[in-house]
This record gives C-alpha cells, sequence and structure tokens, in this order.
C-alpha cells in the first residue's frame, strides 16, 4: 500500500507541468492554442479558416510544436463519425467532411493523444469544468452564432450524444436546410438567418434605417448593426430579432421538456443581443414548456465565451489524451 501511495504522489506531480494542445476547428476560425492542466490558455493564435482549413491547421500546429505537449484535443464545427476520427457532415467546412482529421494531426506532430469532438459539445465541457456550467449537475448549452449548437451534460458528465439542437425541425414544411432536412431552428434564429431576412426586407423595399447604414450595401448588414438600430428605434430591425427570438424559445421550451436541465447556458455572438433576441426567447419558451419545468431552469450567458470549446477540447485531451 505504501508503495502505491507514492506512485500516485508521483503521477500528480508529473500532471503540474503537463500542457496540451487545444484547437477549436470553426467555419469562420481556426483556433491553436496550448492549455495548461489548470485550464489556463498559455498561448493562443487564430487564422481565418478559409478554403483549405487543413494547410492552415497544419501551420498553426508546426508554431506549437513543444516536447512538453503530449496530447491534443480537437473542438470540430460538424457532426462526429461514430469512431470520433472526423465529420461525417459539416456544413460550414464541408472540405474536411470524411477526413480522418485523427489521423491527419497525429501524422502532423508526432503525438499519437489526440481526441475529436464537436465543437459545441466540447464548449459545453468546457462550461462545466471552468464555466457557467459549474454550479450545475444537468445541463443544456446552446452555442447562438452564424449557426446553432448543442451540447448536454448530464451528471457532470458530457454525454456523448451528437446534441445538433440547431437541426431540430421547427417549421415542418420551412425552408431547406444543408444538412438536408427542412425547417430546421437554425434557419429561423440564428445570425445567418437574421441577416438573411434583413437583406431581403430591405430588397423588398420595406421601410428601415438599415438601409442606409451600410452604405447602401444590405449585404454588409451583420447581426450588429441589426441590434444597434434596433435599440435605436428600428421597428423592422426590433422585430426581426424579436422574430428569431420567438423561434429560438420553441426550440428551447422543447430542450426544457424533454432534458429537464437545471440551466441553459447560452453562448455564441448573439448572446450580445440578450436584451431583445434572449429575453423574446424567454417569454416564448415560458408560454409553451412545462410551467415547472421551466420554473426550475436557469437561462443564462456563458462565462468563457469564445475560448469555451478551446477550454472544453484541452479538458478532453486532459482526461482522455
Ligand atoms: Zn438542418
Amino acid at each position: 500500500m505504501p508503495v502505491k501511495k507514492v506512485q500516485r504522489e508521483v503521477q500528480t506531480s508529473d500532471m503540474r507541468h503537463t500542457s496540451v494542445l487545444a484547437v477549436d476547428l470553426g467555419g469562420t476560425n481556426i483556433r491553436v492554442a496550448i492549455v495548461g492542466e489548470d485550464g489556463v490558455i498559455k498561448e493562443k493564435v487564430k487564422e481565418s479558416t478559409g478554403s483549405a482549413p487543413l494547410k492552415i491547421l497544419k501551420d498553426l500546429i508546426d508554431n506549437f510544436h513543444r516536447p512538453d505537449i503530449n496530447a491534443i484535443g480537437i473542438a470540430v464545427a460538424g457532426v462526429l463519425n461514430n469512431a470520433k476520427t472526423g465529420v461525417f457532415k459539416s456544413p460550414n467546412i464541408s472540405s474536411i467532411e470524411g477526413i480522418d482529421l485523427r489521423e491527419f494531426v497525429r501524422k502532423e506532430t508526432g503525438i499519437s493523444k489526440v481526441v475529436i469532438e464537436n465543437d459545441a459539445n466540447a464548449a459545453a465541457l468546457g462550461e462545466a469544468w471552468l464555466g457557467a456550467g459549474r454550479e450545475y449537475k444537468h445541463f443544456v448549452l446552446m452555442t447562438l452564432g452564424t449557426g446553432i449548437g448543442g451540447g448536454v451534460v448530464c451528471n457532470s458528465m458530457l454525454a456523448p450524444i451528437a446534441a445538433e439542437i440547431g437541426h431540430m425541425t421547427i417549421v415542418a414544411n420551412g425552408d431547406a436546410c444543408l444538412c438536408g432536412n427542412v425547417g430546421c431552428l437554425e434557419l429561423y434564429a440564428s445570425g445567418r438567418a437574421i441577416v438573411d431576412r434583413a437583406i431581403q426586407g430591405i430588397m423588398a423595399g420595406t421601410d428601415t434605417r438599415l438601409r442606409s447604414c451600410c452604405e447602401g450595401n444590405a449585404y454588409k448588414v451583420s447581426p450588429e448593426i441589426i441590434y444597434e438600430m434596433a435599440l435605436d428605434g428600428d421597428a423592422f430591425s426590433r422585430e426581426l430579432l424579436k422574430d428569431a427570438g420567438r423561434y429560438l424559445g420553441i426550440g428551447i421550451a422543447n430542450i426544457i421538456n424533454i432534458f429537464s436541465p437545471q440551466a441553459i447556458i447560452l453562448a455564441g455572438g448573439l448572446t450580445g443581443m440578450w436584451n431583445i433576441y434572449v429575453q423574446e426567447a424567454i417569454k416564448e419558451a415560458q408560454k409553451r414548456a412545462f410551467k415547472e419545468l421551466f420554473d426550475s431552469v436557469k437561462i443564462i450567458p456563458s462565462q468563457l465565451g469564445d475560448d469555451g470549446g478551446l477550454i472544453g477540447a484541452a479538458r478532453l485531451a486532459l482526461i482522455n489524451g
């Protein structure tokens, strides 16, 4: 017994010096970071994903080749294959579909411990470890950005499920989605959906100040500009955000009724529009979910923001690497 104890102490002491490489491979940016075992990001770089994401990933990883790194965690935007070696579907980075990402990174780095997870799942794990999820055993994380993603933590563990919340059907015969379905939540409540509807409105001649705020170029409209205009009294912008919020609220009501989580943690750029978009979603969810379940869920913002995926990926590498 005493021998075992000494061995354990040695392992703990060794772990203090462990660093892992964390990667967040998203549709817009690729982020790579060195993360300590305490979850502190020591160094971080970011590059646009562009049209050759694997080349960029290789270059970024090469910059971080250090002898003390012994595992790599990768958070990727897409639906993972069963073996968790890559994604079979990634609407925003279709060039990596079907590629054995784990083998690619192993070959490039010579590091065999490579763990891959969906980016929103990784963000949920990050929040559970060091963010807004620390106080909750059961929660659902939603990423609200260009698209909508999800991750589920149950009994303090990341549920090994796809959790593609953005692709739950909200409108039975709705618009066509890149995933192959029609009427998906993210076609009505995501940043891209809000911008698409703004552009349609401007083109159709709707009376809105959005027309003049982008030097006459409707394609320059962003969710941030729409929010700014909405706060400044533009009725069309306000209605766009409330409408998206109502669809989000339908999705949240479904999540509450299915998972009865203690918390729903909202991450991503659209949470910056909390006062109109998220408030409307909460109102809608309250109308639709079981009262008892709604009353026992906290709907709160994430604490890790953009770093959630990286920190979750690091956690995976530390646990499973
Ligand atoms: Zn879809």
